[in-house]
Parts: C-alpha cells; structure tokens; sequence
C-alpha cells in the first residue's frame, strides 16, 4: 500500500467510525499528539513534530497537522519517540510482564532465555496473551536457567530437546540462548555454544550469547557466532571482556561486528556492567548496536529500573538522545524479523509509541558493582500508545475480540 492509498483507506475508515469509541464522525484520525519533540531515528528526524494515528497506524508526522481527530495529547516538552523494543529481557516469567513494560514504553519484548526445552512453553503462552508483540529465545540448557548453572552438567546442552521445542513453536521461538560464563557452563562454554548453533541451523535462527567472565577467551567463541547472532552483556568487565587490558577493542570482536553480528548492553545486575570498562569501551568507540535491559518484574529496585533509564545511562558516555532511542527503537527492530516495519515513526507503522520526559538535574546511575555515576539528564516514561490506542484506554477498554492482534506480521 502506498502513503495515498493508506490514507485513503485510513480517512474512509475513520469517516466510517467502524470502530466505536476510537474513531469520532468528522474526526480525520483517531489521535494526534501535538507539539512533541519527536525524533524518529529511522527517518532522521528529530524537530517539533505532530503525529496523526489513524486505524492503528501513524497516518502523518508534520508541523501542525490540520484536521481533528477523536482525542488529542499535548506533548509540548516532551519526547514522542517509536515504541520501545527491548531485546533482551525476562518479560515472559510472569503474566505481570508485558503489562509492567508497556508502562515503560516498551511495545515489544523479547524473553531471552528464561526456560530451556523443558519449560519454554510456559513462557511462550506469556507471549502468547502479551498485549505488545513479545518473542522468545530457548535456552539451549534444557531446565533454564538455574542457580547451579544452566549447563554446568553439560548433558543439559540437549540438541535434539532445543529443536523438539523450537519445532513445536516456530511462530515464538525467534532464536536460542547460550549463557557461557563460568558459573553458568562451567569449562563448556565452547561446546555449549557450539551446541546452540547446532540446535538453531535447523531453523536459520539466531543465537545470542551472554558473555563475561567466561573460561574460554572472546577470540576463541566468537568465531562461532554467525551473521545475526547477538552478543550480550557487551560491557561485562574481565576476565574476558571485548577490550584488552591496552585499551583496545579485541581484532575478534571486530572481525565479528564486521560479519554482522549485533552487539547488545544486557544491562542486568550481576557481573554485565561496570563503569570503568563502559568507559574503556565507549572510548574505543565501540558503540552498542542495541540498549537492552536484562529486566525482570524487579527491576523498579535495581538498577536497571526500566528501559528509559538503562538507555538514558549511555548519554553519559558520548551518546546523544536520538543515538540511545536508535539503540532502543530502528537498530532492535533490525534484529528480529517479528519488529519489522516497527522501531518508527513513518507513515503506515504500527503506531507503537513512547512518550518520555527528558528532565535535567543530577540523576544516579548504578553499574552492576554499586558503582554510581551521576548524570545531568534522565529519560523517564510518560504515557504508552499501543497500536494506535492510548496505554489508559488499552487497560479499561480491551476486551477479549477487542485485543489488537500483536502478533501480525507487518
Ligand atoms: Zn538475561
């Protein structure tokens, strides 16, 4: 469809008020929001912007769009920027999950390996009934993770048991999930992976590794990743971080970035993140492709808080505003085909949108060793649009044959 034909389509339908309570009779779209600061890095654009939703999608992005809609949002001094897309969380642990993000402005999510074979469709029956799209990566460790380590005992690395799953949920299984360091998989983390690549060929799927103070060194694994794969946790200090002890960023986490593989921060709490290695890295300038959280239903007490905050963490390492939401919206939405067409703000896209606040004053953020370094500026989340309906309105009105069906494919 072209930007004249959805229009057509869209306006026609808003004329027609097909749907009661969103679409009002002579409204041309269901919502605008005016006035924001919008920065959609996908169309380079960050300027004073409105943005018309109409049908579910975004209709337009101009200065001062003419013409009503059934329900207007003021969002002078705000940020208005796509929906979220966290790639690296434990939203499928609980049906509270998906619900808690979208609070956060996050309208997709990916489990990262919360369950093995053994238990993953527990997880996916949470994506399953997620109001945002949310996927998931099997854990090549049979039970998950666990707290003696997911694959010390390397029998639970089950090839045959990781394709049994993914087979029986293609259209949520996106990938596979091989945690390697030390505590997770022992001295196996080279076959665990190369076990996980094995379980994901069938399926031309990707794998994504959680690394730091792993046995085996970077230049050692990292030949096993493939274009497409995701590394984790990139800002795990040593041993065995992507940067030596000079500074400099390994010739193998190089070589793998040049390949196509995708580099990922995993923000977490424990053992993924530490100041002074953030700092070595960011002034190798080894930018992260994506900002993800490692959340879980703790998170508000932790230091990864929610989304805006891990990404408002990188402002103080060199990076501006839209190079964090490019992190958090276009650059995560190229990782998994099921974002595709999402992650912007363009004419026709799901109108997946975050409302943030960017405040000033001096703002504490923690790495994962009770580090705190101080900031100037913090995104906070302000309000959730989810397929063209405002996060309020998504809660109280959503009813079962009323659920926008998140798991379209765009
Ligand atoms: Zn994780």
């Amino acid at each position: 469809m072209n930007r004249r034909e959805f229009m057509k389509t869209a306006g026609g339908a808003a004329a027609f008020a097909a749907i009661p309570g969103v679409a009002t009779k002579g409204a041309t779209y269901d919502l605008i929001i005016r006035g924001g600061r919008v920065i959609d890095p996908a169309s380079r654009l960050d300027g004073v912007r409105d943005v018309a939703i109409a049908q579910g999608r975004i209709a337009a992005v101009g200065p001062k769009i003419a013409g009503g809609a059934a329900d207007e949002i003021d969002a002078r001094g705000k940020l208005v920027v796509p929906g979220l897309i966290d790639i690296h969380t434990h939203a499928g642990r609980s049906a509270d999950g998906p619900p808690m993000l979208l609070r956060d402005g996050v309208t997709g999510w990916i489990d990262a390996g919360s369950q093995g074979a053994d238990h993953v469709d527990d997880i996916v029956a949470i994506a399953r009934s997620s109001p945002q799209p949310g996927r998931v990566l099997v854990n090549i460790g049979r039970a998950g993770i666990l707290p003696e380590g997911d694959t010390m005992d390397l029998a639970r690395a089950d090839v045959a048991a990781a394709r049994a799953a993914i087979e029986r949920n293609r259209e949520f299984v996106v990938g596979v999930k091989a945690r390697l360091s030390a505590n997770v998989a022992g001295d196996h983390d080279y076959e665990v992976l190369r076990r996980a690549q094995e379980a994901a060929s069938a399926f031309s799927l990707p794998v994504m590794i959680h690394m730091g103070q792993t046995t085996s060194s970077m230049a050692k694994l990292l030949p096993l990743l493939k274009r497409g794969d995701i590394v984790t946790h990139m800002f795990a200090p040593p041993p065995n971080s992507i940067v030596g002890d000079d500074g400099r960023i390994l010739p193998a986490v190089l070589d793998a970035r040049r390949r196509g593989v995708w580099f990922d921060v995993g923000n977490g709490v424990a053992g993924h993140m530490r100041w002074d290695t953030v700092e070595t890295i960011m002034k190798a300038r080894f930018w992260p492709d994506t900002i993800s959280t490692d959340w879980n239903t703790m998170s508000r007490t932790t230091g990864v808080v929610d989304m805006p905050n891990c990404l408002s963490k990188l402002l103080n390492y060199g990076m501006s505003v839209p190079q964090v939401i490019a992190c958090g919206t276009s650059n995560a939405a190229r990782v998994f085909p099921v974002f595709k067409g999402r992650g912007t703000l363009k004419a026709g896209a799901p109108a997946d949108v975050a409302i943030l606040e960017l405040r000033d004053g001096a703002f504490e953020f923690l790495d994962n060793y009770t580090n705190k370094i101080t900031g100037r500026q913090r995104l906070f989340p302000s309000e959730t649009i989810l397929a063209g309906r405002r996060l309020s309105l998504v809660r109280l009105v959503l009813l079962p044959g009323d659920r926008p069906n998140p798991h379209q494919s765009y």
